[in-house]
């Protein structure tokens, strides 16, 4: 299996991630998106959009802010709950997290640890310009809050009746006590998640429906079998509030690890929301005649997660002959942050006009790269690392019967097409069909 440093090695050495303010000597457990990278994990955020918000007739999407009214913490909880446990080791001064320590000692010099104290992990700030008390801002530790606070704003703009979803995707910001393992644990993330309403009564049956949704989802886009498992909590993990949670995990090189919890939170996030904020969070439900607050099964991903799992899962260190090797990314096409790339066999002047006109026209579908630099193997390889699917050259062929080869990156096998033919054969191969 991959190593997470050769990940981070290929992410910085191709454009995917680079350490944040990295001139400065960078900020802990803080990330930026190189240019193939933010094309990755828009077409992550893209097609988890798709399948969730644009195929489904009973989920709707939304934008809310990253800034709230302080009151919503109080209701949801996280002012006073949400915090881990932690010790700072009297010896070398790290601080731990005690609920994933095996035993209670300094895992690094083994050294004795401080009493266990809860440490809150929201992000505080002010509003305005005044730095008191009652200025004091929150940065969302999650997307789900702002779904909430506007379940009715949304539910009777769209005359939606159960069951109905809203979905989100955005930024939160949680001060994690242990950050860690490149972008999998950082202080600032990305989340996409649904809080999906149901009738009091079928939320099991809900629950077990986003279950399958979800762990589909990561198939289609080409995660293997084996390194996806779906694991229950147990009674003690369970928040309190939860009836049932599930975590879809992936085998990460530090193992297995959460990529998205799918929780049944019953009635208890809008039943706070009506008693703080004394507004009537109902629902009127035509069919029985009665008001009544709904349950709720919330399907909860992590974007910077789910990239870096498509990456692990998707690369490959290969030999193709005695001394020739390779790296691959084998990604899903539609993942895959360059579709096609487009090359002139040698650069010379008509076969590069010809290569130029095809990547002009692409260009107003897909991310695509023109290059016509150095051999044409080494052209190849350049794309396969990055994990570009196509690999289209024109050649002294294509200027007498209008045909170009195209290259698949997993196969490396050529197939003549003609011009016409190569919008339809990409989109073929790179839509999704959920
Ligand atoms: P963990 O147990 O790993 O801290 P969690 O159970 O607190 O995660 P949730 O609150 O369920 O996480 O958040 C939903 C999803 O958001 C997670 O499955 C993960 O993909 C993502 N996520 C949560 N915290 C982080 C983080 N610090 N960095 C990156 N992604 C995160």
């Amino acid at each position: 299996m991959v190593t997470m440093d050769e990940i981070v090695a290929l992410c910085k050495r191709r454009g995917f991630i680079f350490q944040s303010s990295e001139i400065y000597g960078g900020l802990n457990s803080c990330w930026d998106y190189g240019p193939l990278g933010v094309e990755m994990k828009n077409n992550i955020k893209r097609l988890w959009w798709k399948a969730n918000v644009q195929l489904r007739d009973d989920v709707v999407g939304l934008d809310s802010s990253i800034l709230m009214n302080p009151k919503v913490w109080e209701a949801s909880g996280h002012l006073s709950n949400f915090a881990d446990p932690m010790a700072d080791c009297k010896v070398c001064k790290k601080r731990w997290r005690v609920d994933q320590l095996q035993e209670y000692k300094c895992p690094e010099c083994g050294g004795e640890l401080t009493e266990a104290r809860m440490f809150n992990l929201m992000f505080k700030t002010f509003m305005g310009p005044v730095e008191d008390e009652s200025a004091v801002v929150y940065l969302r530790p999650e997307t789900a809050q702002g779904i909430f606070v506007n379940f009715v704003n949304v539910q009777q703009t769209m005359r939606k009746k159960l069951p109905f979803g809203i979905a989100q995707i955005g930024k939160s910001f949680r001060n994690e006590i242990t950050p860690g393992n490149f972008i999998f644990r950082t202080r600032e993330f990305e989340q996409m998640e649904i809080e999906y309403f149901v009738k009091p009564g079928t939320d099991e049956y809900w629950h077990k429906h986003w279950i399958e949704q979800r762990i589909n989802w990561y198939y289609k886009l080409g995660i293997r079998k084996e390194n996806l498992r779906v694991r229950e909590h147990g009674k003690d993990e369970l928040a309190h509030y939860a009836k049932a949670c599930v975590d879809i995990e992936y085998l990460f090189p530090m193992g297995w690890s959460e990529l998205e919890g799918i929780a049944n939170r019953t009635d208890f996030d809008l039943t706070q929301h009506q008693k703080y904020s004394g507004e009537n969070l109902t629902y009127f439900d035509d069919e029985t005649k009665q008001r009544y607050i709904p349950y709720v099964i919330e399907p909860s991903a992590g974007v910077d997660r789910s990239l870096l799992a498509f990456l692990i899962d998707a690369y490959e260190y290969q030999q193709i002959d005695k001394d020739d090797f390779r790296v691959v990314l084998h990604l899903h096409p539609a993942i895959a942050p360059v579709k096609a790339a487009v090359f002139p066999l040698m650069k010379k002047e008509e076969l590069v006009k010809k290569a130029r006109e095809i990547y002009n026209e692409l260009k107003y579908k897909w991310i695509v790269q023109y290059d016509e630099s150095g051999s044409i193997g080494k052209r190849y390889r350049r794309q396969d690392e990055i994990g570009t699917p196509f690999g289209i050259t024109v050649d002294y062929q294509t200027l007498e019967d209008e045909t170009v080869t195209i290259r698949d990156r997993d196969t490396m096998e050529q197939v003549r097409v003609h011009i016409k033919e190569i919008i339809p054969y990409l989109e073929e191969r790179i839509e999704v069909k959920f």
